[in-house]
């Protein structure tokens, strides 16, 4: 197996915890960003019990400069990037004929610009090598909408059409693209919503419980292998079944 460079942005979240153990278990060198160095600090030394040793450099995914700078110093620590997963997200909640443009513009950049942010730093140098291996986590309510969501869905369904224009321009370039949209996930930010509300969810998934990070990573440990070269351009839909549609 190809011992590869991996930036797994937002790897101290929920699911991106669960890409960084499976990248790792793949054999791969797994780098990712962080913005409280503390709180930081606190994961690596977890990771690090589990004996995974992590590449950490501070940045905001938001800040495309700050993405620019945190590329260089992961590929100077670590390599060339061969596998990126725009994972790093956020929520800011409210219908939106209340939503401020504060709260439209955080999560635009953060899920969606970020994808702008962190792939452009990395593209040339996988085109240049030909090969490379682009993952957004995206979510189902970028497929179906969510009320409240107005931005986050925006932001989510973005993400798709960046990955399959990404797909074709990179296809002969050894470099495929595509997306994962997680339906609802056992993680801080679907814990963060009111237990009402998320026995009402679960009710909506067919499978009778929400999913496991683990269960979004081995979906990634998929497309970013080797093996998993003639896969471009696709959306998995990990939901429990919640939303079938294409
Ligand atoms: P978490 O809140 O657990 O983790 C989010 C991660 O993103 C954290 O590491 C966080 O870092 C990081 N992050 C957030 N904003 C920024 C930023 N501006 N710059 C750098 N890093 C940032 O979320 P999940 O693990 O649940 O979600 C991961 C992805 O999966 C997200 O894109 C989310 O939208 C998507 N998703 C999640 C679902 C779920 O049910 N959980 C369902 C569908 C999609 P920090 O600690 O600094 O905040």
């Amino acid at each position: 197996m190809a011992q590869r460079t991996a930036l797994v942005t937002g790897g101290t979240g929920g699911i991106g915890t669960a890409i960084v153990r499976y990248l790792a278990g793949h054999g791969h060198r797994v780098a990712t960003n962080f913005r409280d160095a503390a709180k930081a600090e606190t994961w690596r030394q977890q990771m690090a019990r589990e004996g995974i040793e992590v590449c950490m450099v501070q940045g905001d995914v938001s800040d495309p400069e700050a993405c620019a700078a945190m590329v260089r110093a992961i590929e100077s620590q670590c390599g060339p990037v061969d596998i990126l997963v725009n994972n790093a997200g956020i929520t800011r909640d409210t219908t939106f004929h209340k939503m401020s443009y504060q709260q439209w513009t955080e999560v635009v950049n953060t899920n969606l610009n970020a994808c702008f942010n962190v792939t452009r730093p990395v593209i040339e140098g996988m085109r240049a090598r030909k090969w490379g291996r682009i993952v957004q986590i995206s979510s189902i309510n970028g497929q179906k909408g969510q009320y409240g969501q107005a931005n986050y869905a925006a932001a989510k369904a973005g993400m798709h059409g960046f990955t399959i224009s990404l797909a074709q321009e990179n296809a002969k370039f050894g470099i495929t693209v595509n997306t994962v949209s997680p339906g609802y996930v056992a993680t801080d930010m679907v814990m963060a919503v009111p237990e009402d509300v998320r026995a009402k969810i679960e009710a909506q998934i067919p499978i009778g419980r929400l999913g496991k990070p683990e269960e979004i990573a081995h979906a990634v440990a998929f497309l970013t292998g080797e093996e998993t070269g003639w896969m471009t351009g696709a959306n998995l839909a990990i939901n429990g079944g919640q939303y079938m549609g294409w």
